[in-house]
């Protein structure tokens, strides 16, 4: 796989919207344009079916058509009530509507059936007793053709009464499928009378044990596409191949017949985009649920800080491919951060705290500053800060012995603080073992506007609290899930969880926010200045007692990146 970085908005069309400009054109479908996104409840959405879902919704749409919501919920076992809620939570959130077109590939059991039906009559399907394991041996190879299944040439009486007595519970799991009648020498082995039933003896989560045979996914979707009047199904590369069995399928009912279109999944660096992997760490406990801030769930990603609007830029600017391809993480977080540099309000917060005792300063004295909301957003206006003579600063913006290029305080050095005074180390308070406890100060009462009548200049300015009056709260702090760029690399016997990154995870209990803070509601989100975007924890937080999330950070490495490529 290629690993490449995104595009900025497409300048031409892609080649699905061409397929459906041409379509217009023709008259192929009486100029409708009928999408459908098509989830299985047995996972959380992640960040590629966001990008289905903003291609399904945003091309009905564009095109002023229509675009169903649709479980794709024909495998009992591994699906449930609590997906299909989680997944119409995110794709509203993520501000898409699909109106009255919420369906189920469950209502249409009974109209799959009859169909089934019909082909047997056709002589099109057949009932057959292999196991699943002899019908594997008997598929053969792209280079071989396969065997006919002894049981391909029963009469339509006898596959008539063998499947209604599959449908009426008489035989266990296993021992009898429908197949198709097609090809047993086709070079495409989805050809080779593929299975269109299976029996199993479980309770479905909304038909109950209504059934106990089950179609397969290829046999039920294209009539589900058909049965909802659907123009265009859009889906990923690995269904090119099934392409013709969906054909197939339509040809012989002789039914409405959808366009199935195929475009590249959208793979992210670092991470994973697959429910069966994701749902090992789950439950595995690598991490907390679904909604960890780490996963590439809609919902993980929701609180952790994205917003809707920086998921729906990402997948537009991520185009449609027809080639496999990785994006950069980056580049997610490249949206991210100019999506919430518009919305979020700037605010101090301090990570790492360290004392700062201003000397000179009066014991009781409070003044207040004023500070702009959002230099991008002038209506979000001004709030006060209080400042008083203890405060604390980052740990990281203090050196006893700075290095070259290290401009921020020192001993002996004077800084700005943001919004307010010059402030001068004077000496540095150790604790018994040598660690610097507190950093005893000066500042210069004339450099209230933030610069010094006489002209004199510091080379940094660095963000503050006053102690007296920050909120302590809890910080998460994030980094990529996995280490390797592809966890997927199954190289020297490798699998993706020997990736996982040890410190995607950092808990940072005791760090002070300015006041302004305390009633922060779950979801807000805010820049703390010079060290990222942060969201109030939906689950953690409680009243008085906000928790952050560390959405990105401030750094724009893709935007480093792409400098340096030029
Ligand atoms: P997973 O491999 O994570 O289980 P899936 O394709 O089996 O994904 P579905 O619930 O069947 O999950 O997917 C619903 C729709 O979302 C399908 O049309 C599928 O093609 C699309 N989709 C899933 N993953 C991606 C992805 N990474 N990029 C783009 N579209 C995706
Ligand atoms: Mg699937």
């Amino acid at each position: 796989m290629e690993v490449m970085t995104a595009n900025e908005p497409a300048a031409s069309k892609d080649f699905i919207r061409e397929i459906i400009d041409e379509d217009l054109k023709t008259g192929k479908f009486d100029g409708r344009v009928h999408t459908r996104f098509p989830p299985e409840p047995n996972g959380y959405l992640h960040i590629g079916h966001a990008k289905s879902i903003c291609l399904n919704f945003g091309i009905a749409k564009e095109y002023k058509g229509l675009c169903n919501l649709r479980f794709d919920d024909t495998n009992p076992t591994k699906e449930s009530v609590e997906y299909t809620q989680t997944i119409m939570e995110d794709v509203k959130w993520l501000g898409f509507d699909w109106e009255d077109r919420l369906f189920y590939a469950s209502d249409y059991f009974r109209q799959l059936y009859e169909w089934a039906v019909r082909l047997i009559e056709k002589s099109a399907a057949y009932v057959c007793d292999l196991t699943a394991e002899e019908i594997r041996e008997h598929r053969g190879t792209l280079t071989e053709p396969g065997k006919e299944s002894p049981y391909r040439n029963r009469s339509v009486e006898e596959n008539l009464d063998l499947f209604t007595r599959m449908k009426d519970g008489e035989f266990p799991d296993g021992t009898k499928t429908l197949r198709a009648k097609i090809d047993m020498a086709s070079p495409n082995l989805n050809m080779r009378d593929p299975v269109m039933y299976r029996i199993l003896h479980a309770e479905h989560h909304r038909t109950g044990d209504n059934w106990c045979i089950y179609p397969m996914y290829d046999w039920a979707h294209g009539q589900s596409d058909s049965v909802e009047g659907i123009t265009h199904s859009i889906c990923t590369l690995e269904f090119e191949d099934h392409r013709p069995l969906y054909d197939w399928f339509l040809e012989q009912l002789e039914v409405h017949h959808p366009q199935q279109i195929e475009f590249a999944r959208l793979n992210l660096s670092h991470t994973i985009v697959s429910k069966r992997k994701l749902l090992k760490l789950v439950e595995d406990g690598i991490v907390s649920g679904w909604d960890d801030p780490r996963m590439p769930t809609i919902s993980g990603m929701r609180r952790r800080g994205y917003t809707p609007q920086s998921i729906r830029m990402f997948c537009d600017r991520v185009g449609v491919a027809k080639k496999d391809n990785v994006i950069e993480f980056a580049f997610l977080e490249h949206c991210v951060r100019e999506d919430l540099n518009k919305r979020a309000p700037r605010v101090m917060g301090v990570l790492r705290p360290i004392r700062v005792v201003i000397e000179n300063y009066p014991e009781d004295k409070v003044e207040e500053f004023e500070a702009v909301n959002n230099p991008e957003d002038e209506s979000a206006g001004t709030r006060m800060i209080p400042f008083s003579r203890e405060l604390y600063i980052e740990r990281d913006d203090f050196h006893e012995d700075p290095p070259k290029k290290f401009y921020r305080l020192a001993p002996g050095r004077e800084v700005r603080l943001r919004c307010g005074y010059f402030i001068k180390c004077e000496s540095v308070v150790h604790d018994d073992s040598g660690e610097v406890v507190e950093l005893r100060c000066t500042y210069d009462p004339e450099t209230r506007s933030g610069n010094a009548p006489d002209g004199r200049k510091v080379k940094a300015t660095i963000h503050w609290v006053s102690a007296l009056h920050a909120v302590p709260v809890e910080v998460r702090l994030y980094e990529t899930l996995f280490t390797e760029a592809n966890p997927q690399n199954e190289s020297g016997g490798k699998t993706f969880v020997d990736y996982l990154n040890p410190n995607s995870l950092e808990v940072l209990p005791d760090c002070r926010v300015e006041p302004s803070l305390t009633d922060a509601q779950p979801g807000e989100r805010y820049q703390f200045e010079r060290l990222g975007y942060f969201c109030v924890d939906t689950k953690d937080s409680s009243p008085g007692k906000p928790v952050f999330n560390r959405t990105v950070t401030l750094r724009d490495d893709w935007a480093r990146l792409q400098k340096k490529k030029q």
